[in-house]
């Protein structure tokens, strides 16, 4: 088939039944049939990249030249960018096309998809359930075939946990290896992007082409980019498996603890070795997390204000009065729960009882990670505590909400690489497997998870 044929299918695929997920923000039919178009005269002169001619989604919340990014918020509900973010100029590139730009919680501030201002994603396993999120529209769009792959970001498991909720398979890079240069920043020092797709070698294949040192992003490494694909049938024998004790915990719904120890013992029979560690600061994570994450989100949002771009209240009487409506009203209550969070946590008077304290504890669920990473080659887990939820039934409870993230918000804070793998079903709903990996080792977390699957 060319480009232009599997390109066609997809939106004829996502114009009959995105009506039922919502996985879309925007769809591009135009540029995409160009794209594929030339995608195809590529393709037909020979040599052309793996991606081109590949049709993919875009969350949106990386910036597209031309076409509008909203991040899921009515504040950026009329924000057209005027350049690429460096992962989609990655993707424009190797002559991958894009199809549209997929649903997401408003600024990234959610795990159900439930926060964007363009409604909730729903899951394709279950449409009463909820795929996820941030990132659920990409998980979404993968799960129900709409896209071969998606890109995705992940500040506290927004890759991971939707991927593990719609039976795909979601890898957060290394703090780094990829580029935050026009990805709208929620917290910069969480932040990372990557790919979801619907196994680890097409994940591998999307995060060759998205990986890679970026001048624009001083926080992105000087390390040449391996080739992800080049080692995904290795040998597993004799890897060492680390089990967290602390990732089976009584929060853990059984039979998803069940999926996840037959997914170990398959291990086992592919001749990795499975070894006990403990990671004793698991429990603060998340309650750190929502310190430092905040924090550093109510200095990114700042920027929104009224004045140079996004949302505009009518008739302001003066600047406070413009500053305060257009925040007021642009902004949905989640975000304004997280600017309030962190412009609280960093005031003068608590910023060392909360921020101090919490970059403190950062640093020691690093350590556990550290200490861990002497003894095994990769960690293992749930990615999750339980399958999909239903639409609307954590909504009212953040902290209830706050806490499908316990297995995930670690390796933000250390800056690890994870993955999530489908390992099975509960209920008819999927069931994801998280491998956490050392720095840098994504190739191997991409061979070990290909080797299951
Ligand atoms: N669910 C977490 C939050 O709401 C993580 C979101 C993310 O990774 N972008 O902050």
């Amino acid at each position: 088939f060319s480009s232009v044929e599997i390109t066609g299918h997809l939106l004829g695929r996502i114009e009959q039944l995105d009506g039922n997920y919502n996985s879309f923000i925007t769809v591009t039919p135009e540029q995409a049939l160009q794209q594929a178009a030339a995608a195809d005269e590529r393709l037909t002169a020979g040599g052309a990249p793996a991606l081109c001619g590949v049709p993919l989604a875009h969350k949106d919340i990386f910036c597209t030249e031309g076409v509008r990014t909203s991040c899921g918020s009515k504040m950026l509900d009329n924000f057209t960018p005027p350049y690429d973010a460096t992962v989609v100029e990655n993707f424009n590139n190797a002559g991958a096309v894009t199809l549209g730009k997929t649903n997401m919680d408003e600024f990234a501030m959610g795990s159900s998809n439930e926060t964007s201002y363009y409604g909730p994603v729903k899951n394709p396993w279950n449409t009463n359930c909820v795929p996820g999120g941030s990132s659920g529209g990409s998980a979404a769009a993968v799960a129900a075939q709409l896209a071969p792959g998606a890109t995705a970001t992940d500040t506290g498991g927004s890759i991971r946990q939707p991927a593990a909720l719609t039976n795909t398979t979601g890898l957060k890079p290394t703090y780094g290896r990829v580029s935050r240069w026009g990805m709208i920043a929620f917290a910069s020092s969480l932040d990372q992007g990557g790919p979801i797709a619907r196994n680890a070698e097409d994940a591998a294949y999307l995060l060759s082409a998205m990986a890679g040192h970026d001048p624009k992003d001083s926080t992105s490494l000087y390390r040449p980019v391996p080739d992800y694909t080049a080692g995904l049938n290795g040998d597993i024998a004799g890897l060492r498996i680390g089990v967290p004790a602390e990732y089976f915990s009584d929060d853990l719904n059984p039979q998803v603890a069940a999926r996840v120890q037959d997914a170990l013992k398959e291990y086992e029979k592919l001749g990795a070795q499975l070894v006990e560690v403990s990671l004793p600061h698991t429990h603060l994570a998340v309650p750190a997390y929502y310190v430092i994450a905040p924090a550093e989100a109510s200095a990114n949002l700042s920027r929104f204000d009224g004045v140079r771009y996004g949302h505009r209240c009518e008739d302001p009487r003066d600047l406070r009065d413009l500053y305060m409506r257009s925040r007021g009203e642009g902004f949905g209550e989640e975000v304004q729960r997280r600017i309030l969070v962190g412009t609280y946590a960093l005031s003068a008077g608590y910023y060392d009882a909360y921020y101090n304290k919490a970059q403190q504890v950062r640093r020691l669920i690093k350590q556990d990670f550290v200490q861990a990473f002497e003894k095994v080659d990769v960690i293992m887990g749930p990615t999750t505590p339980s399958p999909a939820f239903a639409l609307g039934e954590k909504k009212a409870d953040p902290v209830a909400m706050y806490l499908e993230d316990i297995y995930t918000i670690a390796a933000n804070l250390a800056g690890l690489p994870g993955m999530s793998l489908p390992c099975g079903l509960v209920n008819n709903l999927p069931v994801g497997l998280q491998i956490i990996g050392n720095y840098l080792d994504e190739a191997r977390m991409l061979n070990v998870a290909h080797r299951y699957q």
